[in-house]
């Protein structure tokens, strides 16, 4: 079927997602990066950069949680937070739904994304003045080398695709600024693209958190049907030690509503398909 221009299409890979919409409501040019927002057919707004999709009103929960839950289950007391990116404010109103987590620190490269997210997507930005929130508007590699060392739980990495202003978020040299930064048996998460279409983009985020100094990783997959082929992840490291399970009691009782997470899916998300664990087979005895 050929689509026509009522349609945002994303090609990835010799493989295109398309999205039916209505209209497009916002067209800007920001310093960084080209802004769009549509109003669709059945997702509700599109919010994409550069010409990527970023996220859909319907089924950004699904990423939001996974980024963020499954990170502050596995720590034992995450207090201090750090998210990289995310301007869309979706993973901060994820993190502060942790009666535990005093404090989060939100750094965006371009604070236009989340002013056109308060507009559009209200409902990810409803805890965006909840008093443990500060908002840093400037590079999340720049703000990294200069954090204090040992002063922070988790870290999310919320980011773009790892070309242009990210593409040395995924670099060892910021995993390793990363992981000074965090105390010990704390995570980075990062988001980490399709294990369908980015297997070797995984196995080198895997290796250079690996080469950075991560006593352990860990990758977990979720659906995701506006991302290129439907299906996503997010790698987990961790400083000077192991993952060995998650608080799953904390995480059956949780003291709050989420869409897609519970502890079972927790747990069933652990288990990886044969193609990833071949993938990481070999690197993975550098762990064991
Ligand atoms: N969920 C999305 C995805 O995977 O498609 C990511 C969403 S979030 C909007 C990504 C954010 O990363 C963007 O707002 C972008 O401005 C930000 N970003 C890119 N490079 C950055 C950097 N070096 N420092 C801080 N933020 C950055």
């Amino acid at each position: 079927m050929k689509l026509d221009s009522n349609w945002f299409v994303e090609e990835v890979g010799g493989l295109a997602v398309s999205i039916k919409i209505r209209d497009k409501v916002h067209d800007e040019q920001s310093a960084y990066q080209h802004i769009e927002v549509y109003e669709t057919e059945a997702f509700g707004y599109l919010l994409t950069l550069d010409g990527a999709t970023m996220l859909t009103s319907r089924d950004n929960f699904i990423y939001h949680e996974m980024l963020s839950h499954p990170a502050l289950f596995t720590h034992s007391d995450p207090k201090n937070v750090v998210i990289v990116g995310g301007g869309d404010c979706g993973t901060l109103r994820e993190v502060l739904k942790h009666p535990e987590v005093k404090e989060v620190t939100l750094v965006e490269l371009d604070e236009r994304v989340t002013r056109v997210s308060e507009k559009f997507f209200p409902e990810l930005c409803e805890s965006n003045s909840d008093p443990r929130v500060q908002f840093h508007f400037g590079d999340g590699i720049q703000w990294m080398a200069e954090a204090r060392a040992e002063s922070v739980d988790v870290i999310a990495l919320d980011t773009t695709d790892p070309v242009g202003h990210a593409a040395r978020l995924f670099s060892p040299q910021f995993y390793r600024d990363c992981l000074n930064v965090l105390r010990v048996g704390g995570i980075v998460v990062a988001q980490s693209e399709s294990p369908i279409l980015n297997l070797e983009l995984i196995k080198n985020i895997r290796l250079a958190m690996a080469e950075a100094g991560a006593q352990d990783i860990m990758t977990l997959s979720f659906p995701q049907c506006t991302y290129p082929s439907g299906w996503w992840s997010v790698t987990m490291a961790r400083k000077g030690q192991g993952f060995d399970g998650f608080r799953e009691a904390d995480a059956m009782r949780k003291s709050f509503e989420t869409r897609y997470y519970n502890a079972k899916v927790h747990a069933a998300c652990l288990v990886l398909p044969e193609f990833m664990q071949e993938a990481f087979r070999e690197e993975r005895q550098g762990f064991v």
